[in-house]
């Protein structure tokens, strides 16, 4: 472990974990269009980012392995044909890893979102393909059986499509209690994630991990760079972990 690490926080080394969902033209708040994530990817493999899996960091935060020096988990929501069309080749020019939570009963039926054989290319080359849910109900509106259903149904979809286990989610909207990670744990996966703002570390849920969404804006750019730099300043302050 490195001097810099060390001095990161009590609570262990603070991972950032980015949130994007579309990477294409359209001009609406999920969708960053491709030069401008092209320049973020840019500033992240020039400012020394490495990019890891959620096992890598799992096992970071289990306690077993460490990580690299400025860590950092590229994830995308929903499972958009896009990120396949316009993401994936500057993740491979980059030679970058990253993570899509796809909603499993959407995939290979909507024509904008992934096939099962797009997913399949990407997860065999570096981006993770994990849950987001069989339908992308909001879970805070849904019966424990119902909760179940989403939860249990996508991990096995995904599992049988890709051939191998399926241990993260992401909240459909971020929306999620205690009980319902309660429901995710007994589900099987190992951690998962949420839209609160800020950084993963120590003192993380497992099952409410932190993550900064990238949007779309009058400045794209600029307000990626101020998300991703500030968000260790908001924690200092309490402004965000209680
Ligand atoms: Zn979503």
């Amino acid at each position: 472990m490195t001097a810099s690490m060390v001095a990161d926080s009590e609570n262990g080394t603070k991972v950032l974990v980015l949130n994007y969902h579309k990477v294409d033209n359209m001009n609406i708040s999920l969708s960053v269009l491709p030069e401008d994530f092209d320049r973020q990817m840019k500033y992240l493999s020039e400012n020394g980012y490495h990019t890891i899996t959620p096992d890598e960091l799992y096992d970071s935060l289990a306690g077993n392995a460490e990580l690299p020096e400025n860590p950092v988990l590229i994830t995308f929501d929903d499972g958009y044909e896009d990120n396949y069309q316009n993401a994936y080749p500057i993740l491979k020019k980059y030679d970058f890893k990253a993570t899509v939570f796809v909603i499993s009963s959407f995939l290979g039926v909507y024509p904008n979102y992934l096939t099962w054989d797009q997913a399949r290319e990407m997860d065999e080359n570096g981006i993770s393909i994990q849950s987001h849910t069989v339908d992308h109900k909001s879970m805070t509106d849904l019966t424990d059986d119902e909760l179940r259903t989403e939860l249990v149904d996508s991990k096995k979809k995904i599992e049988k499509e890709l051939g191998h286990s399926v241990d993260y989610m992401a909240y459909p909207t971020g929306t999620y209690n205690l009980h319902i990670a309660e429901l995710v744990k007994e589900a099987g996966y190992k951690a998962a994630f949420t839209i609160k703002y800020g950084n993963v570390d120590k003192a993380s849920n497992i099952y409410a991990l932190e993550r900064v969404p990238v949007f779309h804006t009058e400045d794209t750019n600029k307000s990626f760079l101020e998300r991703i730099r500030y968000t260790p300043i908001f924690e200092r302050f309490g402004w965000i972990k209680s």
